[in-house]
This record gives structure tokens, C-alpha cells and sequence, in this order.
């Protein structure tokens, strides 16, 4: 019997997304929902994608993301040219769906009164001039008037939510701005954000204590949703960082996630070997406990996120003002010298010559630079360089930081619990990290072509079940009767990253057709135009 779909995929090889073995099939979307069809099925198609040679998999679902303004900038932007590329890099790579929100920065939520210091706030971490917005459905209308090619969903930043609270300042929050922060968020968990995130290095989340996260927490496991986080420490501090986030689980009921697991600097260097057995051992005692993890060695962050957090204390202009101040430089230089109790303390742990700038937009001929570097030429001192381009740029400086070793790369990304993510910072311009635009292939490529470190069925399931579990999108990140239809035809023999450190936005190659809600929206590595992608409420 044969009857219409809207599409088929035939002659593929079908990989499933749940980690069983691969297996010949045809997949056909109907309505924006997946058939799964025998081999060589007859059936009438609108549309046929030719996928012999090629494995079909569930869309992949990008578990880290700080993707939440890049739509909106590509809306401003006059030539729609680097922003263009910043946003197609994602779904060029296969991603039906990002997670966006994590490391305790999102768009949303805040009291009314906070939100223009939010928005000229954000535009540092965003790229550009995005908005605020008072709760997730807000930012949910921003974006549903701006189409897209794929999914979004968003957690609630836990830093944003304290700043549209109390401010960006370094004190303990009062019981009734707790209350308040309480509200807000089971406001945004109740209209359709995918969880809480963290981010304890960054200003000003890292003046948050760990009573303060228990309640918040408390909020989203009412909810069944997850707290994520970007540890309080990912250096020397590592394990006691992990403890603290698991007490934080612990006492509030929530699932855990752990934000790009890595243990950087040379301090921490082969500490994956402690940390992984420790989350083995908590889900063989039936904790709910998953992280992610990014296929490089090196890092992505904000200049400022170097400083000692007091430095950030305020927000830019006290920032500003701090940097100005010969005296308070030579305090931040004793800090990194020397450390403080609570800190991560990246420079500290690695040095200037593994920092290196990514994106400074007035200041391009530093770009793809270390600060030792540019020190040495200058004949100046490296915190000096940094902190008068911090003041140059208003702040807005990304660097890119080798941190890591292959070896704890590689044991993260091998653990079971262990899903994908890509973590780029949105950056129009200047060198950003390639992972914004390599990150999936590289790791189907390297990892699982090159070094055999997991097999394919394996990878995929990394990249969608895992991650679709993990963040409450049912139906998605697999392939059976009646799932989404977002999936991404691509060949094993040849994809891969492209993406370099010199040339960051390269898309990558081997991806022929991503489909997203039925709908073809990359082909042979191509845009098609098409703009199906929603706003997702798990
Ligand atoms: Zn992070």
C-alpha cells in the first residue's frame, strides 16, 4: 500500500539515537512526525533525500549553548554578513535544537525596574543589543517573531536572576529577595524554561553561597527539572567544586548536570581520573546525575572572568573604575600572584601565555594573541595589557585559554553519562573558538572515525536521546514512529570539522540534509531558506 508523505530519506543507515546497533532503514515525516520504514519501502513522497552510503540520526541537540540573543542579533544586523554566519554555523553542523541559558547567563528573568542595566549588561555576554526580558515567555515572544532554522529551548541563568533581583553585587541576598528570585524563576520554570544553570566563576553568580543555590534548586526539582552547572571551580579546586554541587542536588531534590566537565590547569591536569569515578560512583547509588562536555582542550571565556571576583563587583563601570585605579591593579595582581580562598583563579593556574584574545572588536590586531604576548612587545606588565584593553573595549574582551589535556578530553568524552555540548560564545567578529561551528563533526570525525574512542551509535546518542532525557524534550533526540521529525543525514567516511583556531567559522564537511520539524533545512552543507525552528517548552 503506498500513501503521501511530506518526505523520505531512503537507503539510508539508520542510527537511532538510543545507542543500539545501526540498521538499514527508510525514514519518512509526515505532518512534522517520523515513519520508520523497511528498506526499499515504495511509498509516495513530496520529497525524496537520496541518503545511500549516508547514516540518518536524530537532529542533534546541543546541550550547551549561549546561543540565546544570536537570532535576535541577525533581526539587527544592516548586511546580516558575520552574525549570518554565527547563527547557520549551528544547524551546518546538524543541530536541530540548542539549550541555551547555561552558565548562569540568560536573557531572562528580572524585575521590571532592573531590566535596561540588564540589557546593556547583556550585550557584552550576547554579542550585541538583544533585550532583557521579565520571564521566559517574553523571551519566548522575542524570538517567535524572528524565524529560525532550528529549536531553542533555555534554562533560567542563575547569575541573571540574581542580577535582575539585587543588582550585580557582591553580598548575600536578603530572605526577601531570595523570595522574590524564588518567584521569578518558578515563574519561568512554569511557562516552559528547561532548568536552572550556574555559573560560580563568573560575577554574579560566584557571590552567590551554597545556601542560596539549595533554595533555588529546591524551585526547579518541584518542577523535575535540573539544576546545571559551570562549577565554582574547574582548576586545583575541582573536586571540592563537584561536592559542593552535589550537596546542592542533595539537599534540594534536583537532578544534576554538570556544565563541560574538565579539570584545567596544570594543578588539576589527569583529575578526570578522580572526578568520573566519584559521579560513577553517586549514579550507582541512584543519583540523577549527567554532565557534558566539549571535543577541545581549550577553553572560551571573558577577559574579565581572569580577574579576582571583588573586581567585578558592581557591574562594568565599577569594573571601569577599579581598572583605573593603579592601586586596586596592583591588588589584582596580588591576587592572581598569590590566590584567593574560593576563587578559581584561571591565570594563576595556568599563566598569560595560554590566554589568548579571541574577540576585542575596536582593537582587531590583538585577536588570536596571548596577553604574554602582547606584554612582551609592549615591554609592559600582562595584567597591565589586559586591564587597559578591558577598559579600551568597555569590557568587552573574549579570550580563548589553554587549559586542558587531550587525555581528560578524551575520559570525559568516553564516560557513559556524558552528552555533547558546544559552549561557543557569540562573538560577530575576531576569532571566536571553533567550536562554535566544528564542534559535532569533530567529534564524529576524531573521536569516533580517527581515534575509535566511541563507536558511532554511541556518539549519537551523546549528541540527542542523552540530551533530549536530560532536558525534558519528549519525542526528540530519536528516531521511531511518531518522534519529531528533525533529523541530519551525513557521511561517516567523511565528516568532519573544519573549523581552526585561525579560521573559526569554516562550516564542516560530511553533513548532506538537516531536517528540522519535517522540513529540509540544510543540503549538501547548504542553507535551504527554510525557517521551521520554535521556540521549545519542555
Ligand atoms: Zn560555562
Amino acid at each position: 500500500m503506498s500513501r503521501g508523505f511530506d518526505l523520505l530519506i531512503s537507503g539510508g543507515l539508520l542510527v537511532d539515537g538510543t545507542a543500539r546497533p545501526a540498521r538499514p532503514a527508510d525514514v519518512a515525516a509526515d505532518a512534522g512526525r517520523l515513519t520508520v520504514l523497511p528498506p526499499g519501502s515504495r511509498v509516495e513522497a513530496a520529497r525524496v533525500v537520496d541518503a545511500r552510503g549516508l547514516v540518518v540520526a536524530p537532529g542533534f541537540i546541543d546541550a550547551h549553548t549561549h546561543s540565546d540573543g544570536v537570532a535576535l542579533l541577525d533581526r539587527d544586523s544592516a548586511d546580516g554578513g558575520r552574525d549570518r554566519e554565527l547563527v547557520r554555523a549551528s544547524v551546518l553542523q546538524g543541530v536541530t535544537t540548542e539549550i541555551c541559558g547555561n552558565c548562569g547567563s540568560s536573557l531572562f528573568p528580572a524585575l521590571p525596574e532592573r531590566l535596561d542595566a540588564m540589557r546593556s549588561e547583556a550585550e557584552i555576554s550576547f554579542g550585541g543589543d538583544v533585550g532583557a526580558y521579565p520571564d521566559f515567555a517574553g523571551f519566548a515572544a522575542a524570538h517567535a517573531a524572528v524565524p529560525r532554522a532550528n529549536h531553542l529551548a533555555s534554562l533560567v541563568g542563575h547569575g541573571t536572576l540574581r542580577a535582575g533581583v539585587v543588582g550585580p553585587v557582591d553580598r548575600p541576598v536578603s530572605a526577601a529577595e531570595l523570595r522574590t528570585m524564588c518567584e521569578l524563576l518558578d515563574r519561568s520554570l512554569s511557562q516552559g524554561a528547561a532548568g536552572l544553570s550556574s555559573g560560580l566563576i563568573y560575577a554574579p553568580g560566584t557571590y552567590a553561597d551554597t545556601e542560596e543555590l539549595v533554595a533555588l534548586a529546591a524551585v526547579a526539582a518541584r518542577h523535575g527539572k535540573p539544576y546545571v552547572t559551570h562549577l565554582r571551580d574547574e582548576m586545583s579546586r575541582v573536586e571540592e567544586a563537584l561536592e559542593e554541587a552535589v550537596e546542592i542536588s542533595r539537599r534540594s531534590g534536583a537532578p544534576l548536570h554538570v556544565s563541560h566537565h574538565k579539570t584545567a590547569g596544570r594543578y588539576a591536569w589527569g583529575r578526570t581520573a578522580r572526578t568520573l569515578p566519584r559521579i560513577a560512583e553517586l549514579r550507582a547509588g541512584g543519583m540523577d546525575v549527567t554532565c557534558d562536555v566539549y571535543p577541545y582542550t581549550a577553553g572560551s571565556t571573558a577577559l574579565a572572568a581572569m580577574l579576582p571576583p571583588w573586581a567585578n563587583d558592581g557591574g562594568l563601570a565599577a569594573l571601569t573604575a577599579r581598572l583605573g585605579d593603579p592601586a586596586a591593579r596592583d591588588r589584582m595582581r596580588r591576587a592572581i600572584a598569590e590566590g584567593v580562598a574560593g576563587w578559581e583563579n584561571t591565570v594563576g593556574n595556568g599563566g598569560w601565555d595560554r590566554i589568548s584574545v579571541a574577540c576585542a572588536p575596536r582593537h582587531p590586531e590583538t585577536e588570536g594573541r596571548t596577553i604574554a604576548e602582547l606584554a612582551a612587545a609592549a615591554a609592559a606588565d600582562p595584567l597591565d595589557v589586559a586591564a587597559d584593553l578591558l577598559v579600551a573595549e568597555r569590557g568587552e574582551v573574549t579570550i580563548i585559554s589553554h587549559s586542558m589535556v587531550e587525555e581528560d578530553v578524551r575520559r570525559v568524552l568516553a564516560a557513559p553519562y556524558a552528552m555533547v555540548g558546544s559552549d561557543g560564545v557569540p562573538k560577530p567578529g575576531g576569532r571566536p573558538h571553533p567550536r562554535w561551528a566544528g564542534t559535532f563533526p569533530r567529534v564524529l570525525g576524531r573521536y569516533v572515525r580517527e581515534l575509535g574512542l566511541l563507536s558511532l551509535e554511541e556518539a549519537v546518542h551523546k549528541m540527542t536521546r542523552m540530551t533530549a532525557v536530560r532536558f525534558g524534550l519528549a519525542g526528540r533526540g530519536v528516531i521511531r514512529d511518531g518522534a519529531h521529525a528533525d533529523l541530519v543525514v551525513f557521511d561517516p567516511a567523511t565528516v568532519a570539522d573544519r573549523a581552526t583556531f585561525a579560521e573559526p567559522l569554516l562550516p564542516p564537511a560530511g553533513v548532506a540534509a538537516v531536517v528540522v520539524g519535517g522540513a529540509v533545512v540544510v543540503r549538501d552543507g547548504e542553507e535551504t531558506g527554510a525557517r521551521p525552528g520554535t521556540v521549545l517548552t519542555p
